[in-house]
């Protein structure tokens, strides 16, 4: 018996990587056997009895919540029914709301830590972006695992 997953790439954080997997979902579920369901059911955790291979799927809001399948790296059930993987829509969506945001650095300091402030607040970057998300101003970081998507989002959250 052989699959085809390897013929799959990664998903990539680009309308068209998601469009063109919506439109191969149907044919890539027929081989998969699920595994779990999140408890908020929003995501399902997939496998390739043939090669191994894990999938995740989940709906792109975006795209009128259609179903997808993405390739994601080994876990447990377990682990995985504790934090799904981050939904690429979700982050390509936040990185996009993030890309209308200026981020001008000004000459004074942001009011939490020493580094620059941006223009029109008084924070830098990533304390204007927090004060922002608590007042539902602006979404939260989408929620989940991080898998291989690090270099097309570094805009904005950071760990630093
Ligand atoms: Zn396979
Ligand atoms: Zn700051």
């Amino acid at each position: 018996m052989e699959c085809d997953c390897h013929s799959y790439e990664d998903i990539e954080l680009y309308r068209e990587s998601i469009d063109k997997r919506i439109r191969k979902t149907g044919h890539i579920k027929t081989h998969l056997e699920q595994l779990a369901v999140f408890p908020d059911r929003s995501c399902t955790l997939w496998k390739c009895p043939v090669c191994g291979q894990l999938w995740q799927s989940s709906h792109a809001w975006k795209w009128g919540e259609r179903e997808y399948f993405y390739k994601v790296p080994a876990i447990t059930v377990a682990e995985w029914l504790d934090d799904h993987f981050v939904k690429p829509d979700e982050l390509l969506n936040y990185g996009s709301l993030l890309a209308h945001i200026s981020f001008v650095e000004i000459d004074q300091k942001c009011r939490k830590c020493g580094r620059n402030a941006i223009e029109y607040s008084v924070f830098c970057k990533k304390h204007h972006l927090e004060s922002m998300q608590k007042t539902h101003a602006f979404p939260e970081f989408p929620k989940g695992r991080i898998f291989d998507f690090h270099q097309h989002y570094d805009e904005g959250e950071s760990e630093n």
